[in-house]
């Protein structure tokens, strides 16, 4: 192995929708950047993402950079010049009363924090899906500027965005060892044995950032879990059935039309709001984030369906595609983990999206290139690895 004077400032591992942006923002920052990615951009989480973006959280810094994260998302034809378009179809989330308090308090900070969105109550709600069943909704989320966008397209964008603006983008390029010398970075090895060296590593590598982090001596409280998504065959009419994206948290469940012609269905267990719902069944636990089933078997697409079915009846008549499955990177509390690594000056860790990190992803890379680059967490100051709901 040889080892090289930096000719880059900073490292990014990963080019999923976080570490794309990072390298996207630290370029528009002027930081010469590299690019590192196992495979291609998009080929992980984040291409198979349902990709439902939304400012509605009840945590204000989550709300913020989710915001920010859609509003980059929006940008992509001005950003990249891609034609790339965000679908803004709206999202209508429906809340139990014992919740109706605490989501409504949270609707009217997200609408101080600039994003539109109003807390219907009944009478009004119900104007938006007559052919649902409202029994025991207290009141409805109703976010009009929310929507989705093409999860591949978008990441692949902001990657080759990153590209023009400079950033060094290697594909089919594995990291397989980050280099620390006497308590600070000095780069990365790749898997063909080159080292790369550089001031800053930014490892944004999702499910495979555990066993990258653990050679460093640091070991992270990350897991993995797979997650499913139902296709419903609706030719012409997806948006009939449903016409915005959805989220329910009594049946703790999410959809959205799939342009006219598919509806993507999921369940969750509560981390999208930014609080985790104890009550709710966890994901399977995998431990191979290459060796998990990518197709939902008829059973698993039927069971989230089961979910939907007292609330969307109409639902039923529509049939059931080959569904897919892919996997979440988990943190205990459910919450995104971005830090410095401790022990390890230059380097910082970005993972733990906890299966509702694509809307955050283009804010959270804004973030990052800002913490790297001043020093100053910001709005990821919650998300550090020392709080004590890790
Ligand atoms: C089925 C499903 C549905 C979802 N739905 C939503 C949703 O509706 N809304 C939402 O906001 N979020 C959703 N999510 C979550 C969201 O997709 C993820 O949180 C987000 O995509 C994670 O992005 P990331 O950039 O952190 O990681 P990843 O997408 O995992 O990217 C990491 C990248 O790092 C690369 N890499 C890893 N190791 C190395 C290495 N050693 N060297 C070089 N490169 C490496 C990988 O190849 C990969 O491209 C969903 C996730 C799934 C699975």
């Amino acid at each position: 192995m040889s080892s090289a004077a930096p000719t880059t400032e900073a490292i990014v591992i990963g080019a999923g929708i976080a570490g794309a942006s990072t390298a996207f923002h630290l370029a528009e920052l002027g930081v010469r950047t590299t690019l590192l990615e196992r495979e291609h951009p998009a080929s992980g989480p984040s291409g198979n993402s349902t990709a439902c973006c939304h400012a509605f959280y009840l945590m204000p810094e989550l709300s913020q950079l989710a915001a920010r994260g859609t509003n980059i998302l929006k940008q992509i034809p001005e950003l990249t010049g891609e034609g790339i378009n965000f679908q803004e179809i709206g999202l209508l989330w429906a809340v139990d009363p014992d919740s109706a308090t605490l989501f409504g308090d949270a609707v009217d900070r997200v609408r101080e924090e600039g994003t539109p969105i109003e807390a219907l109550p009944p009478g009004e709600f119900e104007k938006l899906a007559p052919d649902y069943n409202w029994d025991g909704v207290a009141l409805a989320v109703w976010e009009p500027s929310a929507g989705y966008i093409d999860p591949y397209s978008a990441t692949s964008a902001l990657a080759r965005g990153a590209s023009n603006r400079g950033v060094e983008l290697r594909t089919n390029t594995r990291v397989r060892k980050i280099v620390a010398e006497g308590g600070r970075i000095a780069g990365v090895e790749t898997e063909d044995g080159v080292r790369l060296a550089a001031d800053i590593v930014i490892s944004v590598a999702g499910v495979w950032t555990k066993p990258l982090i653990a050679q460093l001596g640091v070991e992270l409280p990350l897991t993995i879990e797979r997650a499913t998504v139902a296709v419903l065959d609706a030719p012409g009419a997806a948006r009939e059935f449903m016409p915005f994206d959805w989220a329910d948290n009594m049946f703790m469940n999410y959809g959205r039309p799939e342009g006219e012609g598919a509806i993507y269905l999921g369940s969750w267990p509560g981390g999208g709001t930014g609080e985790r719902n104890l009550e709710t069944e966890r994901g399977v636990l995998i431990s191979d984030p290459e060796g998990y089933s990518q197709t939902a078997s008829d059973d698993e697409s039927v069971e989230i369906l089961d979910t939907f079915l007292t609330r969307m009846p109409k639902l039923a008549e529509l049939g059931v595609k080959p569904g897919h499955a892919c996997v979440y990177d988990m943190s205990p509390d459910d919450l995104p983990i971005i830090d410095r690594v401790p022990g390890v000056e230059g380097l910082f860790v970005v993972c733990g999206s906890s299966g509702h990190g694509f809307k955050l992803g283009p804010g959270v890379g804004e973030a990052v290139a800002g913490f790297v680059t001043t020093g100053e967490p910001g709005l990821l100051a919650p998300f550090a690895l020392d709080r004590p709901s890790l």
